[in-house]
């Protein structure tokens, strides 16, 4: 009997398990201190009531036999399908419903969406970057290059031809930097992607942040993007759900390799290995969909976009190096004293916040840290009071 020697190669623990670590190492030290988390990416505020009621109707259903639904579909419920696709049309991109694969979240499918390619392929990430793309690639023993995003680009990278890579993961709105790619950044990865025959995995978990009219919230905005392109969505950042779990991943029709149809084999491998999303959570998800779900959804964006704000304004006045916060959660900034776990413990020990060492986003991370805007505006507020005497 052989366990998967891939594993052997991760490190030891998941980003966020070691900083959990940290902090209730130091909670059993200092047990009377109020510490203030910015750290770990994870939403604050409730779900939409619309989306409440919603979940609720569909619960009363499921406790009916004249309404009672057993096993879904296999894509997800073409009601919900619908309301994804009209989410689309008003970005200006047509979907059909056979595109639209809803799923339980962006991280569940930018691992396995890999199960239908072969190992053999390299992989292209970005760096610094969510740590999912790399744990999973390594979980595969697929042969990972890095492409380095830095002050230099903007933690923009940009493609190099010289690069031979089969898979390619985009994040955009990036996590951890907030950098948010332009439509002529992501068309020159779509060119690159269509030359070479390569695919994209374009994250688009933070695309309901993005301020700017201008910016791409979707890839399928961009020429070209059907024949090389697939888009992992979520509505954990966009509505709340990342305790109740819904997300989707967009696979257009076009997109072939040789003959092979994509869509068809994501279809395939999604009903033998997955689920589904349950009906009532998928009734909450269509409800977010509606006027009223995505005006509540927005007025949770614009409440932490306000945080976000508030931490740019006093890194600002302290001089601090910083970029993100305009059109994404985070707020990406440069240690003062370099080493980014030094500083996490200093901010941790110093002034009882948790943040998020750039370490462990990539070795392109290394001097970086990043605050997340998730927090209550109280604690934002008295965050920022304490690091006036950074
Ligand atoms: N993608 C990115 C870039 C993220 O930062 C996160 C969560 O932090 C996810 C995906 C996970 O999304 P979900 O909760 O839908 O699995």
């Amino acid at each position: 009997m052989k366990i998967n020697n891939n594993y052997n190669n991760l490190k030891d623990n998941y980003l966020f398990a070691t900083i959990a670590e940290r902090v209730s190492a130091f909670r059993k030290s200092y047990p009377d201190k109020k510490l203030i988390r910015l750290g770990i990416g994870d939403v604050t505020l409730p779900l939409p009531k619309v989306a409440v009621t919603a979940a609720k109707k569909a619960a009363d259903e499921m406790g009916d036999k004249a309404t009672f639904r057993g096993y879904g579909e296999y894509r997800g419920y073409p009601f919900l399908q619908t309301a994804i696709a009209s989410y689309y049309a008003d970005k200006g991109v047509k979907l059909a419903n056979d595109e639209i694969f809803v799923s339980d979240g962006a991280k569940s499918d930018a691992g396995n969406f890999l199960d239908i390619f072969d190992t053999a392929n390299t992989v292209l990430i970005p760096d610094p970057v969510y740590p999912v793309y790399v744990d999973t690639n390594i979980m595969a023993g697929r042969k990972i290059v890095y492409i380095a995003g830095n002050e230099d680009n903007g933690f923009l990278p940009m493609p190099d031809s010289k690069i031979k890579a089969d898979i390619i993961y985009i994040c955009s709105p990036n996590n951890p930097t907030g950098a948010v790619y332009t439509k002529e950044g992501l068309k020159a990865w779509v060119d690159y992607a269509n030359n070479r025959g390569a695919i994209i995995l374009f994250d688009s978990a933070y695309e309901a942040f993005i301020r700017n009219d201008k910016l791409p919230q979707s890839i399928f905005q961009i020429e070209g993007a059907r024949t090389c392109a697939v888009e992992i969505g979520s509505l954990s950042k966009t509505a709340g759900f990342t305790g109740t779990r819904c997300g989707y991943t967009i696979v257009p029709l076009e997109l072939k390799v040789g003959d092979t149809s994509i869509n068809k084999l994501w279809y395939r491998r999604q009903a033998t290995k997955f689920n589904g999303v349950s009906y009532i959570v998928q009734r909450a998800a269509e409800a977010v969909f509606t006027k009223q779900g995505l005006a509540e959804a927005h007025a949770n964006i614009d409440y932490y976009m306000e945080n976000a704000k508030i931490i740019c304004n006093a890194l600002a006045q302290k001089g601090i190096w910083h970029t993100g916060g305009e059109n994404s959660p985070y707020v990406w900034l440069k240690c003062p004293d370099g080493d980014s776990w030094k500083f996490f413990d200093r901010l941790l020990t110093e002034f009882n916040i948790v943040g998020t060492p750039g370490a462990g986003f990539g070795k392109n991370g290394e001097r970086y840290f990043r605050l997340t805007a998730f927090g209550s505006r109280e604690d934002v507020t008295e965050a920022v009071e304490r690091l006036k005497k950074l």
